[in-house]
C-alpha cells in the first residue's frame, strides 16, 4: 500500500494532499508560502506540509505543480517569478533529498490541465486544451492522448501566443501577446487607463489599486459601458486564440478556467462570437468550447494525479 502525495505550490500557499485514487485525494494540508526567503525555506515548508499531509507514513512518490517555466523530464524550474532565487533550480532533487522519496515536478497550469483532462471538462477525449485566465493566462496542451510539454518542457504557454503587435505587453515584455489583453492585470490597467482619460465610468468611484479584473467584471455586470468595453476586448482576444488554437490542433474540446470565467456570458458571448472570425469550420464544428470545472482544486487534482500516473495506483483506490 503505496502513500502518493500531490502538492500545489502557489506564489502565496502551499497545499498537499494524499492521493486516495487515480485523481481523489484525502483532505489537504495548507502553509503559507515563504516565496520571498530562498528555494531553502520553501522546500523546507514544502516537506513539513507534506509530512503533515501524510500523517506518519513514509513517502513512497511526490508530484507538485510549480509557478514557472520549468523542465519535467530533468527536474529543473527555469524561473518562477513569485518565488526568489528559483532561477535554475533542481527542485526535483531538492525535494527528493528532503522528503526522501521520488519526486516529479510539473508547471502549475499544465497539472491543471491535466486534471481537467482526466477529472473535468476533458473527461473522455483524446486531443483536449486548458486556457486558465486570472491574473495571467496560462494553459496546457494534451496532444494524442498525453500531456504535451514540448523539447525544453515548457509548452502550452498559451498566454504569451501572439495577437497584435499594437496591443500592449504582458509582464514579460511581449509586444501584443494573450496576457498582455486577456489576463485580470491586463483588464484592470485598461481599465486604470480609462479612469486617468477621464472616461465616464462607475470605476472611477474606485480608488486607482482597487481598480482589479474582478471590479471591471462587477462593473460590466452592472451594465457599465468603458468596463463592458474593456472586458468584451479581453474577451474577443480570448476568443480569436482559441480560434487559433482550434486550426492548430482541431481538438475535442478547450475548456476556459480561471476567475475570468465568473463572468459567464460576458465573458463566453464575445468569445465565442471571435472564435467564428478565426477558426475554420469544420475543426470548429468537431470542438467544444467549455467552462473548466474544477475551479481552484484543479491544481491539487492535477498534482495528484500526476503523482498517480508517474508512480502507479494508490490504494486504498476505487473512487477515483
Ligand atoms: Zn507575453
Amino acid at each position: 500500500m503505496s502513500t502518493l502525495i500531490g502538492v500545489d505550490l502557489g506564489g502565496t500557499n502551499i497545499r498537499a494532499a494524499v492521493a486516495t485514487g487515480t485523481y481523489t485525494h484525502a483532505a489537504p494540508t495548507h502553509s503559507a508560502t515563504p516565496g520571498q526567503d530562498g528555494p531553502a525555506a520553501v522546500v523546507e515548508a514544502i516537506a513539513r506540509c507534506v509530512a503533515e499531509a501524510a500523517g506518519g507514513r513514509q513517502v513512497d512518490g511526490l508530484a507538485i505543480g510549480i509557478p514557472g517555466p520549468l523542465d519535467p523530464r530533468r527536474g529543473i524550474v527555469y524561473a518562477a517569478p513569485q518565488l526568489r532565487g528559483w532561477d535554475n533550480f533542481e527542485a526535483a532533487s531538492a525535494l527528493r533529498s528532503r522528503i526522501g522519496c521520488e519526486v516529479v515536478i510539473h508547471n502549475d497550469a499544465n497539472l491543471a490541465g491535466y486534471a481537467e483532462w482526466v477529472a473535468g471538462a476533458g473527461r473522455g477525449t483524446t486531443d483536449f486544451i486548458f486556457i486558465t485566465a486570472s491574473t495571467g493566462v496560462g494553459g496546457a496542451l494534451i496532444i494524442s492522448g498525453d500531456l504535451y510539454a514540448g523539447k525544453s518542457g515548457t509548452a502550452g504557454e498559451i498566454g504569451h501566443m501572439p495577437l497584435s503587435p499594437d496591443q500592449p505587453p504582458c509582464g514579460e515584455g511581449h509586444p501584443g501577446c494573450l496576457e498582455g489583453t486577456a489576463s485580470g492585470t491586463a483588464i484592470a490597467r485598461s481599465a486604470r487607463r480609462a479612469v486617468e482619460a477621464g472616461e465616464f465610468t462607475s470605476l472611477s468611484e474606485l480608488a486607482p489599486d482597487a481598480i482589479d479584473g474582478r471590479a471591471v467584471q462587477d462593473a460590466a455586470h452592472a451594465g457599465d459601458e468603458v468596463a463592458l468595453r474593456i472586458f468584451t476586448t479581453a474577451a474577443r482576444s480570448l476568443g480569436r486564440a482559441v480560434g487559433g488554437l482550434i486550426n492548430l490542433f482541431s481538438p475535442e474540446a478547450i475548456a476556459i478556467g480561471g476567475g475570468l470565467i465568473n463572468a459567464g456570458e460576458l465573458l463566453f458571448g464575445p468569445l465565442r462570437a471571435a472564435v467564428g472570425e478565426m477558426a475554420f469550420a469544420v475543426p470548429a464544428e468537431q470542438c467544444r468550447i467549455v467552462e473548466a470545472e474544477l475551479g481552484t482544486d484543479a491544481g491539487l487534482v492535477g498534482a495528484v494525479a500526476w503523482a498517480v500516473k508517474s508512480f502507479g495506483q494508490s490504494s486504498p483506490a476505487g473512487n477515483g
